[in-house]
């Protein structure tokens, strides 16, 4: 191990996604300083660090608050297999930002080609309730056909913005713990050999 890793906690990687102007980057920067922020730089995409204590153990979250700049393919695919865990984001007040989710959606697994990716549907802007496109049920019912959590979050008055961050690293985190890793392994090879697990 090099000098400088000592000590490094372990790292878990997440990417924001979503259309443009549903929140990606205010749920960010929420999360990091505790701050809403009205104007954001929307075509700025960037990745921030920090350490965070889950059950008990140090680690480092990285999250890459993305901007349209995956409308390009390769740097899209890019981003994405570099991503432990995703927030899909939409605003609960647009319904074009609910339907792109599906394509994100589509792309990410595409990419990522693995059985279950960390994922949660995120439904933000929960403050703007008069102005609610989509209903709770129907997001909901989205996200129990994709088998992912359904959460409504306010940048704003940062409503859920600690849960759904912590809710995906413990995600990734089972997902890298040995045990599973074994699970996955065995899955993985019974696969190329046709068995069954019993
Ligand atoms: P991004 O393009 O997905 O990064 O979206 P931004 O984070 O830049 O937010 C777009 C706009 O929506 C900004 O004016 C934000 O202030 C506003 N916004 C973001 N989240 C919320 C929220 O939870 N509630 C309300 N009322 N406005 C929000
Ligand atoms: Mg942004």
């Amino acid at each position: 191990m090099s000098k400088g890793k000592v000590n490094q906690p372990p790292l878990h990687k997440v990417i924001m996604v979503g259309s443009g102007g549903v929140g990606k980057s205010a749920l960010t920067l929420q999360f990091m300083y505790d701050e809403f922020v009205e104007d954001y730089e929307p075509t700025k995409a960037d990745s921030y660090r920090k350490n965070v204590v889950l059950d008990t153990e140090v680690c480092q979250i990285d999250i890459l608050d993305t901007a349209g700049q995956e409308d390009y393919a390769a740097i899209r695919d890019n981003y994405f297999r570099s991503g432990e865990g995703f927030l899909c984001v939409f605003s609960i007040t647009e319904r074009e930002s609910y339907d792109a989710t599906e394509d994100f959606r589509e792309q990410i697994l595409r990419v990522k080609n693995e059985e279950e990716v960390p994922f949660i549907l995120i439904g933000n802007k929960c403050d703007l309730e008069h102005k609610r496109q989509i209903t709770k049920q129907e997001a909901i019912n989205r996200a129990n056909q994709w088998n992912v959590p359904y959460i409504e979050t306010s940048a704003k008055t940062r409503t859920n913005v600690d849960k759904i961050f912590y809710d995906l690293l413990k995600e990734i985190n089972k997902k890298k713990s040995p045990e599973t890793k074994d699970v996955n392994f065995k899955r993985k090879a019974c696969k190329k050999k046709r068995c069954f697990i019993l």
